[in-house]
């Protein structure tokens, strides 16, 4: 993958780029010392050569005036010549000989021939330092190039450190446009694979769980009929690996959900107490046929209401509470509360297998099991501590296990659950009948309606309708949306069971177009049966007005009741006369006979594959749903290919 490679090139061009900064810093700091150094010099230098030269020029001007006052025969002249010439003479001075010859020659005027050494001597006297001054007036301008040099050079690199600077500030700015827009595609391509891996496990959920409805429904049918007892064994094996495999797939979907982070946590106050009575409720049927000891310690410190997520706290300790009581043999089992910080710690203390200190990195991990025999021996799917984890993780907790092998674990996790007060008592429905007990359960009728199940499988039309029949409704068929919103028109109905995957309109659209009809006809119950387990996909449909949602696979009891429920029951299933009743009318319906003639049906439909018939696809998406439902694997999955085909216009 090429982030490995990005980043090392992009570090050795910052590494050059600072390499070349500290270079040019460092070059014009030493340029820059250098010619502070100098230009001081060059300033002493100056002062002292300007003094030199001054008093060079004195001297001559001088040696001048001597010769001066001797043509001009002006003796007072000639001492005050003598007198300035005495005031420069130094013995350091390089013409200090000629002032002294000088002097002597004034000294012997006026003997004859002295004027003459005079005139000689000032003349002498004069060109040295006419020389004087040119020499150092010519190391004044060397020294005034260099000076000037050592600017430019100073100057030069100023320029190259400003170039340097705003180079590598181009580089860095780009450098950092192109990371932006790397990480950018990276994380457009993360969430992409993430639709992607959502939309393959709800796909997956859909074909896996649409058998599987028939699967539950149809063992359901058959407990419930008259069977040889080898017989009723085996559906009720049947009927356990079904609910097994609709528990992995429930934990398949609800941990590719925490993963992708579309698990929204509530925020409601919640009663610690009754929360941990119930998980303990619920442990201690296992526990007590194990002969284990299950207790609860609540620390005294631990706030009664917090605001949290019941639902998934309850999971979670649910969890860590079953496995406890899966991995201990005998002993006890103890769940202990207490407050931490501003939020509880919860632990969960066995006696069981433990667990070696090598196998504790394999835990919270996804269908980690640390011995695969436990799996055989206990049972389990080796996600429901990747699920715990991920949860505790989006509480903003910590999650984690202390254990010693053949000892015992405890398993502990921690979330910020900050105290609130009690909620608000709800408003007592039937206020006024008896004040101070509470009122007797009310008995509500069993209710039997006129149901519009709009369905576009034939097959699960026919389950659902046993279903609905059995338990005393009248049922009509619509077979797509626009049948189904024509039906629904037309008025009459108390409920509609709708399916979302239908072809012409489906149940989302067909749903708001009920919604929209004027009167009785728009305010009809529906109920969204759906193979979509996904959360959008059934906030959509409510979003569209149903009111209630049963995923598939169902169980039968689970549509009678949620049939029931909506059209105002109570939801418990039918009397026994009433099911033997149904269940004769669907072996009559649904016996072998009709299975076989499904199958010969669908098959039949092959004879259509033809890429160019207007409804191939709709038909090709039917026979993936039948053929799934019937366990035709090989064949859902080829015509699956098919509809994706057609639906591409691929070959
Ligand atoms: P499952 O229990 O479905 O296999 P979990 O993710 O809940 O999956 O647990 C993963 C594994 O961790 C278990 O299979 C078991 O090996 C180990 N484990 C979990 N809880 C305990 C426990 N209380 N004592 C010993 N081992 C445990």
């Amino acid at each position: 993958m090429s982030d490995d490679i990005i980043p090392s090139w992009q570090d050795r061009l910052r590494q050059s780029g600072l390499r070349l900064v500290i270079l040019a810093l460092s070059a014009v700091g030493l340029i820059t010392t250098y010619t502070a150094i100098e230009l001081f010099r060059y300033g002493e230098l100056a002062a002292t050569m300007g003094v030199e030269i001054r008093s060079a020029l004195d001297r001559q001007a001088a040696a001048e005036r001597v010769q001066a006052a001797l043509d001009a025969g002006d003796p007072a002249g000639l001492a005050a010549a003598v007198r300035d010439l005495r005031a420069g003479q130094t013995a350091q001075s390089a013409d200090a000989l000629q002032i002294s010859r000088l002097l002597g020659a004034v000294a012997a005027l006026p003997g004859s021939g002295a004027r003459a050494a005079v005139q000689a001597q000032a003349d002498d006297l004069a060109r040295v330092e006419m020389a004087k001054v040119r020499a150092l007036t010519d190391d004044l301008a060397r020294r005034s190039a260099l000076v000037g040099r050592m600017l430019s050079a100073s100057l030069a690199s100023i320029v190259v450190l400003l170039v340097t600077v705003v180079l590598r500030t181009l580089v860095y700015l780009s450098q950092r446009d192109r990371g932006e827009a790397q990480l950018r595609q990276a994380k457009a391509q993360a969430e992409a694979a993430n639709v992607a891996k959502s939309e393959f496990l709800a796909t997956m959920s859909h074909e896996i769980r649409t058998p599987l409805t028939g699967i539950r429904g149809y063992a359901e049918l058959l407990l419930g009929g008259r069977l040889a007892p080898a017989q009723r064994q085996h559906v009720e094996r049947l009927q356990e690996a079904a609910a097994a495999l609709g528990v992995l797939i429930d934990d398949v979907l609800d941990l590719s959900k925490i993963e992708a982070g579309k698990v929204a946590l509530a925020a409601e106050p919640l009663d610690v107490t009754a929360l941990l009575d119930r998980v303990m409720g619920l442990a201690r049927p296992a526990a007590e046929a194990k002969g284990l000891h299950l207790q609860l310690r609540i620390a005294p410190d631990v706030p009664r209401f917090v605001t949290g997520d019941q639902v998934r706290l309850m999971q979670v300790l649910l969890n860590l509470v079953n496995n406890a009581v899966k991995f201990t043999a005998r002993g006890q089992v103890t769940v202990t509360c207490c407050a931490q910080g501003a939020g509880l710690r919860l632990e969960v203390a066995d006696t069981g297998i433990g667990i070696a200190a090598a196998d504790v990195p394999k835990l919270f991990q996804r269908f980690s099991q640390v011995d695969g025999s436990h799996t055989r021996a206990f049972g389990g799917t080796g996600l429901g501590l990747a699920i715990s984890r991920g949860l505790v993780e989006r509480m903003g907790g910590e999650i984690g296990v202390d254990s010693v092998a053949g000892q015992g674990s405890v398993f502990w996790f921690t979330a910020p659950l900050p105290a609130c007060p009690a909620p608000a008592p709800a408003p007592a429905a039937g206020a006024g009948a008896g004040a101070g007990a509470p009122p007797p359960p009310a008995e509500v009728p069993r209710v039997v309606g006129r149901v519009l199940i709009v369905e576009d499988s034939p097959q699960n039309q026919e389950l659902i309708r046993a279903v609905l029949d059995r338990e005393g409704h009248r049922c009509a068929l619509a077979s797509d949306g626009a049948e189904g919103l024509a039906l629904a028109r037309a008025g009459g109905f108390d409920l509609i069971v709708m399916d979302m995957q239908m072809p012409r309109l489906d149940g989302i659209a067909a749903t708001r177009a009920i919604r929209a009809l004027p009167g009785a006809a728009g305010a009809v119950p529906i109920l969204a049966l759906t193979a979509n387990a996904l959360p959008d996909q059934v906030a959509l449909m409510q979003a569209a007005g149903a009111d209630g949602h049963l995923a598939k696979p169902f169980a039968v009891a689970d549509l009678a009741a949620a049939v029931a429920r909506l059209l105002g029951g109570t939801g418990a299933s039918g009397g026994a006369s009433v099911a033997t009743e149904a269940f004769d009318a669907i072996v009559a319906l649904l016996g072998p006979e009709w299975v076989a003639g499904r199958i010969a049906a669908v098959t039949e439909g092959l004879g259509w594959l033809d890429r160019d018939a207007p409804d191939a696809q709709a038909r090709a998406h039917r026979l993936v749903s039948e053929a799934g439902q019937l366990g035709l694997v090989a064949l859902a999955e080829a015509a699956e290919r098919l509809e994706a085909a057609l639906r591409d216009g691929g070959d």
